[in-house]
Formats: C-alpha cells, sequence, structure tokens
C-alpha cells in the first residue's frame, strides 16, 4: 500500500489576526456568528467529503494527518471526534500514524484536549506566536502569554508527548531581545517541536495598511539575527534545526510536513484545502456554501469543476524544481540518488551549472551524494533557491 497524508481544513476563528490571509472566517465565540452559524453543517460535508474517497482510499495507508485552520480547536463537543471517525472508517491508518490538531490558547479546555486525545490524535500544534502580550495584541491574537502556558500544561494533562509551538520573528517593533524571550520562555516549556517563521506582510491585511506598524519592522540583517540566535539557542537545548524554519528534539521531526518538502503524495479535504496526487494539484472550492451544498446535497447540480479545480498537472520540469526547492530547505538536502531514481537522469544533468556555482560560492556542499545547503546558504536561502527554478 502506498503511503499517502491526510490535511483536513476547520475555515473557522473567533476573530481574524491582523496579518492572516488564510481561508478562515471570522465566527465568535462557540463559532455561532457570521459563518459560524454553518458550522454544523460544514462538519456534516466534510465527513461526507472523507467518505467520498472510499474507493481510492482502498490503496492507500495513512501515515499523517493534520486538522489545521483556521482554528481547529474553536470546534464544539464531538465535532473532532466525528471528523476522526469519517477518517477510521474510511482510511486505513497506519499504526503509528502521527495525527496533528493546531490549537489556539485562546480556545483550548481541558475537556477538548481529552476529547482529542480519546480519539486517537497524538500531536498538539500550538500557536503561542510571542510571549510578549504588547506584541500579541498588535498582532490582534486572541489570547495572552499566560493562557498559553494554561493550555501547554491542559494538553501535558491530556497525554499529549509531542507538542509544537509556533512563534513568530521579525515583528513591527520586535527587538532581538523581546524574541529571545519569548523562546526562552517556550524553552522553559520543553515542547518537543518548536516553528520560528518570519512574519510576512500579505496585501490586503490590516497590517499592511498600517503604515506606522510598517515602518516599525525589523531589517534583514536583524531578522537574519534572530535566526542565528534561535539556532544557537535550540541547538543547545538539544534541538536540531532539520527544515529552515523547524526544530524538533530527535526523533520529534514533523512527519505531515516532511511529507510535502519531499513530494509526498496528499489528500486536502474542507474548503480550500489542496492536494497533490498523482502529479496534480487541485484544490476544493474556497466557498463554503457551494462546498457544503456539494458534498451535502445529494440532489445538488454542481459540477465536477465547480467543487474542485485543478490548478495544474506538474510536468517533469515542475516536479524537479519542487524536489530542489523544497527538498533543500530541509538540512538533509537532496540525494543525488533519489534525484536520479525520481527523474531517471542525473541532476548534474539539469542543475549542474547551478549546484557548482554555489558550491564554488562556498552555499552549497556536496556531501558523498547528498547536496544541502551550509550554514552560509541557510542565511541567503531564498535567493539561491529561486536559482533552482527552470524558465
Ligand atoms: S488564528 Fe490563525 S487562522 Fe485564525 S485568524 Fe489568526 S492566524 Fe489566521
Amino acid at each position: 500500500m502506498k503511503e499517502l497524508g491526510i490535511y483536513v481544513h476547520i475555515p473557522f476563528c473567533i476573530r481574524k489576526c491582523n496579518y492572516c490571509d488564510f481561508l478562515s472566517y471570522e465566527t465568535g465565540k462557540n463559532c455561532t456568528e457570521g459563518i459560524g452559524i454553518y458550522r454544523k453543517a460544514y462538519i456534516d460535508a466534510l465527513c461526507a467529503e472523507i467518505r467520498s474517497y472510499r474507493y481510492m482510499a482502498k490503496r492507500y495507508r495513512i501515515s499523517t494527518i493534520f486538522i489545521g485552520g483556521g482554528t481547529p480547536s474553536i470546534l464544539m463537543p464531538g465535532d473532532i471526534t466525528n471528523i476522526m471517525d469519517a477518517l477510521k472508517d474510511t482510511f486505513c491508518l497506519a499504526e503509528n500514524a502521527e495525527i496533528s490538531i493546531e490549537v489556539n490558547p485562546g480556545t483550548l479546555t481541558a475537556a477538548k484536549a481529552g476529547e482529542y486525545a480519546e480519539c486517537g490524535i497524538n500531536r498538539m500544534s500550538i500557536g503561542l506566536q510571542s510571549a510578549n502580550d504588547k506584541e500579541l495584541a498588535m498582532l490582534g491574537r486572541i489570547h495572552n502569554y499566560e493562557q498559553f502556558l494554561v493550555a501547554f500544561d491542559t494538553a501535558r494533562e491530556a497525554g499529549f508527548q509531542n507538542i509544537n509551538v509556533d512563534v513568530m520573528a521579525a515583528l513591527p517593533g520586535q527587538t532581538i531581545h523581546s524574541y529571545l524571550d519569548t523562546i526562552g520562555k517556550v524553552l522553559k516549556c520543553a515542547p518537543e517541536h518548536i516553528s520560528s517563521y518570519s512574519l510576512i506582510i500579505e496585501e490586503d491585511t490590516p497590517i499592511s495598511e498600517n503604515k506606522k506598524l510598517l515602518a516599525l519592522l525589523p531589517d534583514e540583517e536583524l531578522d537574519r539575527q534572530m535566526y542565528e540566535a534561535t539556532n544557537k539557542l535550540l541547538s543547545l537545548s538539544n534541538y536540531n534545526r532539520y527544515e529552515i524554519s523547524n526544530y524538533a528534539k530527535p526523533g520529534f521531526e514533523c512527519k505531515h510536513n516532511i511529507g510535502y518538502w519531499t513530494l509526498g503524495e496528499y489528500i486536502g479535504m474542507g474548503t480550500g484545502a489542496s492536494s497533490f496526487w498523482r502529479n496534480r494539484r487541485f484544490t476544493n472550492t474556497r466557498d463554503i456554501k457551494k462546498y457544503i451544498t456539494a458534498f451535502s446535497d445529494k440532489n445538488s447540480h454542481l459540477d465536477e469543476t465547480e467543487i474542485r479545480t485543478v490548478d495544474e498537472t506538474l510536468n517533469s520540469d515542475r516536479l524537479m524544481e519542487e524536489f530542489m526547492f523544497l527538498g533543500l530547505r530541509m538540512m538533509q538536502g537532496i540525494s543525488v540518488a533519489d534525484f536520479n531514481d525520481y527523474f531517471g537522469h542525473s541532476v548534474y544533468k539539469v542543475y549542474g551549472e547551478v549546484i557548482d556555482k554555489y558550491i564554488k560560492s562556498g552555499h552549497l556542499i556536496n556531501d558523498g551524494g547528498i547536496i544541502k545547503l551550509t550554514k552560509q546558504g541557510i542565511d541567503v536561502s531564498n535567493i539561491i533557491l529561486a536559482d533552482f527554478l527552470l524558465e
């Protein structure tokens, strides 16, 4: 049986954060306002979509599931259990499958954490972003640092032995001191995994229109210092940087994300969710009402193309680009032999010039058939990775 990952999208949040451009709707507490009134109908449609994969499911073994959003922990008692039941009824889950759920510290309760553990979820990803309450307020997060500590303890008490904490660097007004204070506080909790991404200013978000905040964004040099300091501090505490922005205690690397970065196949369920299957990328409709109609109403006359759009069928050039672009983000790099197996010819035939150029400049090394970024290469990885795009 082939391995497959599954992503499940929950598009509800209590309130939108100032920097967020993910597909999620503001639904107030308990998911009762605005689009939140469709919560139950959405969960029913989601379970119907999961079950609609029952025929193809026979050929796959599920190695990872990631329930993300939005805010999955905003859902009501029983919702996550229903989703997990639909997944277990439809797919064959590997015995050691990694099953993650994203939670917002402002919405987790002991009862919810208990429900997640009970239905087989074994990894929790908690969005802290910052341990500084002023930074959290500036980002528009619904929680403070104290609530994160309570959520973290709640997860541990429910039995979660694999917890990720998300933090953000390069925030407006953030100093290296305040950033390292966040990292230090996270280290005191001793999660198994830490992700640290720099804030990206997305178009049409409130933060992108706030000139005052934009003027306070750290420059590239400070951003780089934050990354370097993260790496130093975390490696001293036995966290291994296995991808540019991700750190884990040995054995706790996120299998689901590694699947994305190594061109593993996955199916995305829920509105706006993307899939990569049989060399095709396709995406479910971002229109939640259409999504609910499509999967709940047997008489709906929605055309397949209205429910799901094929974004692209990846030709071998695009696959090679992704192989290199995503693979080099990982510290383990890419294997010359794996490239050969996948594409039937040497990586040097296509990328010889660019690889040689960066080996000479000290940004890449070929370590016994493994090509990877050097420390110097990680600092300017965006420039180097962009060079692997084929015209
Ligand atoms: S909690 Fe996450 S998904 Fe929801 S608005 Fe904030 S950043 Fe976006």
